[in-house]
């Protein structure tokens, strides 16, 4: 389905509630310097996350694996496509290593898109679970992946590591997907999210499952409650609602700045229709507070 958006719709000025607190605390400093160290790459850097001043003062950060280099080009996302390099056997040791030094309790894992190779990446994310594991027993663990372009093995290389939480952002509604993520498909991500939560039953242990829209593309709200109830109805307990920013003049134009008092009054709708868990507000990202959700601690 072809869908555009014109570029001069964008909303050059932000409001007054999108605001990014600078860096006070030193432990800031300590979480940058840690990543430095163990030549990591996150997301919070990478995608321009307006919360890392907040998130790495707090000593957490959201770890992405597999490279700094994506093999497609969304029209949101900061992260930069090209050719990747390959796969650093000792990077989930490398992680690993981080968490145990930032004391996390939480970690929340993503990566690049990987269609470059065979099992899109699947192998190292279970890599990296198990090292992480390993390191630090009891963690909860968090996954944000990519689709996969729903290969069932992929998804059952993963959930033979058994994350706690299983995160896969539909990103946006039905009628923007081809624009918002040209090489992804509405209907295929609510499959490996269905598909995640079906493999961790048949494999005896639950998982929670989780998605995030991005708002303030163009979409309405009967749209946005559509994809609600289509994440509920494949199994989706958690959900994370968060204004869409542009990285840059080249990426895609904000449409509309969401009021938090609309944040708000969708978290409310999405807790009446079922979600188990809501964040909800202009800043709020995948991995935003992620420790917040507590999963039933039922699979280590
Ligand atoms: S919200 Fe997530 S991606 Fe953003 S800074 Fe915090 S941990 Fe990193």
């Amino acid at each position: 389905m072809a869908c555009k958006i014109d570029p001069n719709l964008h909303k050059e000025k932000k409001p007054d509630w999108i605001r990014v607190k600078l860096p006070r605390d030193p432990v800031f400093w300590s979480t940058k310097g840690l990543v430095a160290d163990l030549k990591l790459h996150t997301v919070c850097e990478e995608a321009q996350c307006p919360n890392r001043w907040e998130c790495w003062s707090q000593g957490t950060a959201t770890f992405m694996i597999a490279g700094d280099r994506c093999t497609r080009a969304c029209g949101f996302c900061a992260v930069k496509t090209a050719k990747p390099f390959a796969l650093e056997a000792d990077e989930p040791q490398r992680v690993a290593d981080a968490t145990k030094r930032l004391g996390l309790k939480h970690i929340v894992i993503t990566a690049v898109a990987r269609d470059d190779v065979a099992d899109g990446g699947a192998g190292h994310f279970a890599q990296t679970i198990e090292a992480v594991r390993a390191a630090v027993p009891g963690i909860v663990i968090e996954i944000l992946v990519p689709d996969f372009n729903a290969k069932d093995e992929a998804i059952e290389v993963i959930m033979r590591a058994r994350p706690h939480i299983f995160n896969h952002n539909l990103e946006t509604v039905e009628r923007l997907t081809p624009l918002v993520r040209s090489r992804a498909q509405y209907h295929r991500s609510l499959h490996v999210l269905r598909r995640a939560k079906e493999i961790a039953a048949e494999l005896g242990f639950k998982t929670a499952t989780k998605s995030g829209l991005m708002l303030g593309l163009g979409e309405t709200e009967p749209e946005l409650f559509q994809a609600m109830d289509d994440l509920l109805e494949h199994g989706v307990t958690v959900l994370t609602l968060g204004q869409y920013l542009r990285p840059s003049p080249s990426h895609l134009p904000v449409i509309d700045y969401i009021h938090p008092d609309t944040f708000e009054n969708y978290k409310q709708i999405a807790r009446n229709k079922g979600f188990r868990h809501v964040a909800s507000a202009p800043l709020v990202r995948s991995s935003y507070h992620a420790a917040d959700f507590k999963p039933e601690l039922d699979v280590i």
